[in-house]
This record gives C-alpha cells, sequence and structure tokens, in this order.
C-alpha cells in the first residue's frame, strides 16, 4: 500500500517521501480515505501510531482542493488536552503543509491571551487549540466557529480526564451541526462512548 494508492495528491505524498515515510502506518491506511471521503470517524488509536498524521494529512488535502476561502475564519478545529500535544499537532500540520498555501496556528493557556488575539483576527484555515484557551478566546470574540468543517477531538478521554467536559459542551454549542466530527481517543469509557454518540454522524471505526 502506498499514500498515493489512498486518494492523496502529490504535493503531500512527496512531503512524506522527503520525511521518510516509507509507507502508510495502519491507523493512516484506515483514516486516510475515510476522512478524504468527508466521514465522521471514531479512532482508537495511542501516540506513537501515526494518527497525527492520519488526520493532518487528509484534512489539508481537502482544505486545498477546496480552495481559498476568506479570511477570519477557521476551517479546521482541532482540540487537544495540554500545551505539549498542542505543539506537537501544529508542529505536524506545519511539516505536513509545508508546500501548501494554507495558514495554521496554535493557541493554549499559560501564556498571553494578548498575541494570540491579534494573530487570530488576521484569519486562518487550521486552529490547533486547548479547550479552556479556545472557550476564553472565543468569549473575547477573537474566533468564531461558523466555518468550522472539520472538528477534531485527539486524546478525547485525556481531555474528559482533566476535566474539560463543560468546554467541550460550551464550544460545541456554537459549531455548525453540519459538520466532519473525528474523535482520537486511546482508551473507549463508557464516557467517552456517550459523547461519541452524540458528536458522530454513521461514523467510520478505526482499531488497530
Ligand atoms: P503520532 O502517533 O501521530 O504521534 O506519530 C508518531 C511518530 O511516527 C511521529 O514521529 C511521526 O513523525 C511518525 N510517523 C507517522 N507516520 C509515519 C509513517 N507512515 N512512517 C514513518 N513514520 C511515521
Amino acid at each position: 500500500m502506498t499514500f498515493s494508492s489512498l486518494g492523496l495528491i502529490d504535493p503531500l505524498v512527496r512531503k512524506l517521501e522527503e520525511l521518510g515515510y516509507a509507507k502508510p502506518t495502519p491507523v493512516q491506511a484506515q483514516a486516510i480515505p475515510a476522512v478524504l471521503a468527508g466521514r465522521d470517524l471514531m479512532a482508537a488509536a495511542q501516540t506513537g501510531t501515526g494518527k497525527t498524521a492520519g488526520f493532518a494529512v487528509p484534512l489539508l488535502q481537502r482544505l486545498t482542493l477546496a480552495g481559498v476561502v476568506a479570511p477570519q475564519c477557521v476551517r479546521v478545529l482541532v482540540l487537544v488536552p495540554t500545551r505539549e500535544l498542542a505543539e506537537q499537532v501544529y508542529a505536524s500540520f506545519r511539516s505536513y503543509g509545508g508546500n501548501l498555501p494554507l495558514r495554521s496556528f496554535v493557541a493554549y493557556g499559560g501564556v498571553p491571551i494578548e498575541p494570540q488575539i491579534s494573530k487570530l483576527r488576521k484569519g486562518l484555515d487550521v486552529l490547533v487549540a486547548t479547550p479552556g484557551r479556545l472557550l476564553d478566546l472565543q468569549t473575547q470574540g477573537a474566533v468564531k466557529f461558523e466555518q468550522v468543517q472539520t472538528l477534531v477531538l485527539d486524546e478525547a478521554d485525556r481531555m474528559l480526564d482533566l476535566g474539560f467536559e463543560r468546554e467541550l459542551d460550551l464550544l460545541l454549542m456554537t459549531m455548525p451541526k453540519q459538520r466532519q466530527t473525528l474523535l482520537f481517543s486511546a482508551t473507549f469509557s463508557d464516557a467517552i462512548r456517550a459523547m461519541a454518540k452524540t458528536m458522530l454522524k454513521d461514523p467510520v471505526s478505526v482499531e488497530v
């Protein structure tokens, strides 16, 4: 199996080759075609499985093929539990999307909010964020979710463990109902299953 055979376009395949990714991991083989097709996803995947490229690469492709749209909007929103993961996922988007004319940004708490507000006002395609800081940014009017096409919940179990359920509920209330949602979690507790049930429409299950 090759990245091309999963439906990825040349600039992305070349970038993955450059990074030394010889072939898709099992998570990528399952996730990439489903994400490209616009499906929802419920994925049981730990760190180290290649899950980040499994969602970042096909989402970059969808954004590219959709073309340039008005600034001021977030089209892909990735929620993560910690600033460390936020930086990692953001670095992945930047590295895989290096050949593409897309704007991405990362926002988490524990650092001044003003630079984040001015950056967000300039508009962007991909935002990676932790739930608490994102809610603050939204409350201050720095970011709007009307244009969100895809919502990714990465390490959803850790987001619940860290007590972000209320923030997630509040953020979700203002997102379009018509959207693609990808849920990644290392474990599937009753709470995660309940969340999946309310958030996902006819999801493709990915297990490795
Ligand atoms: P992740 O599970 O997303 O945290 O990725 C784990 C590591 O695997 C990262 O360092 C990636 O750069 C690397 N990686 C992801 N996909 C591939 C692949 N298809 N081939 C080789 N390495 C990969």
